[in-house]
């Protein structure tokens, strides 16, 4: 007989985001002609100063252990440009480089939640994050945005929800999967009752650098010292320099708390890859070859953006909220009357197009679409997309 698998397991669901992306890989492998909206991954190459750094580092033999939290240089270097942002005080001491953004909001959550405690989680939420809540044994309490208030939760909403058992807050701007990006007044509106309620504030800030129509992007840590202490940033290297492959996140937090997030990394992962962390610190290192590359993407993410909203808008019965951040759109899909799963697996059988749908991400009755991917694959899946709306309508 077979023995049981544990609670973790059997109540703990698969990323749905990797699910569809790894979908879409099969069947592109098994040569059909798909057009993948699916996972948020730049359909760029690494830059080839990152790779060159991280090459040269492999064949000098780093390719041993490093000090768990990240080699020294590198975290010097993300505490340097942190304090450059207006990060008061930050030194190596606060930063921890972890295998990816994921694992730096996993590890935030297990170093501050314990069984029992509640997570505030606005939706729609990026996927993992109830997920890694209920793997440590806290209990997320979900607030819902809608595209009529630009996917942004409210002062009023977050109020509600707060309670003596409330841990955390998570923050995510700008937003997977929405593109939303709060301004500075409404972040600074949710982290002022954050600093009232004296909770953590998870700031997950993956796609501080992706942002349109001249919007601009702030970080809770700099708005007050208690703030500061409160809340701890996630960021990495994934999105902005397309290295989503190399699992590499960053976390920045008070001391202590950053100290506790290095021992549970000790336990469960040890250092991210050693020679990985060379070619993110040639990022630091090259700021403007860094910069050039990070503005090559940025406008051709902005063209997609535009195109792809432009093209969801003109299809009779979406409607598509115009997001300034990240590289997704989060299209209504209600008219058509088809739960969002559903409407996802049969835009994929029967035209070859992977979207993720809305329920992964907390949200019934929207679609997500990363638009991280060619002006080609954009223009086609438009197509099949309309055709596909006009069946449904038909
Ligand atoms: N974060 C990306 C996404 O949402 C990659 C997949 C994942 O880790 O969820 O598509």
């Amino acid at each position: 007989m077979t023995p049981a698998l544990s609670t973790w397991s059997r109540n703990i669901a698969p990323s749905p985001t990797l699910a569809v992306d790894a979908k879409a890989k099969a069947l592109k492998a098994a040569g059909k002609d798909v057009c993948g909206f699916g996972a948020g991954e730049p359909d760029f190459d690494t830059p080839q100063f990152v790779k060159d750094a991280c090459a040269k580092a492999l064949a000098e033999g780093q390719t041993k252990y490093a000090p768990t939290p990240g080699i020294p240089a590198l975290r010097k270097a993300i505490a340097e440009s942190y304090a450059a942002r207006g990060f008061a005080g930050v030194t190596e001491a606060n930063v921890v480089v972890s295998p990816g953004g994921k694992m730096s909001c996993y590890l935030a959550i297990l170093a501050t939640v314990s069984p029992g405690d509640e997570v505030v989680i606005p939706a729609p939420f990026w996927v993992s994050y109830p997920e890694m809540v209920k793997l440590a044994g806290g209990t997320p309490r979900v607030i819902a945005a809608e595209d009529t208030t630009g996917f942004k939760v409210t002062p009023d909403q977050l109020r509600a929800a707060l309670t003596p058992r409330t841990r955390m807050v998570v923050l995510n701007s700008p937003s997977n999967p929405t593109g939303a990006v709060y301004t500075r007044a409404e972040l600074e509106a949710l982290v002022r009752l954050c600093v009232e309620a004296g909770v953590w504030i998870l700031s997950d800030e993956i796609y501080e650098h992706l942002v349109y129509d001249g919007q601009t992007t702030c970080s809770p840590a700099t708005f007050s010292p208690e703030a500061a202490r409160l809340t701890i940033t996630v960021s990495g290297y994934a999105k902005t320099y397309s290295m989503t492959g190399w699992r590499l996140g960053t976390l920045v937090a008070e001391k202590s708390l950053a100290a506790a997030v290095g021992d549970l990394q000790s336990q469960i992962s040890s250092n991210a890859t050693t020679f990985a962390q060379f070619g993110a610190l040639a990022v630091h290192q090259h700021p403007d070859k860094a910069k050039a590359a990070l503005a090559e993407m940025q406008v051709a993410f902005d063209r997609r953006r535009l195109m792809l909203w432009e093209g969801l808008n003109a299809i009779p019965g979406l409607s598509c909220y115009r997001s300034q951040g990240a590289f997704y759109l989060f299209p209504n899909i209600r008219a058509f009357g088809l739960s969002s799963a559903d409407f996802a697996a049969r835009l994929l059988e029967e035209e070859l197009v992977a979207v993720v749908p809305g329920s992964a991400f907390g949200s019934e009755g929207y679609i997500r679409l990363s638009y991280a991917t060619s002006d080609e694959v954009i223009r086609k899946g438009l197509e099949r997309l309309a055709r596909f709306c006009g069946k449904l309508s038909a």
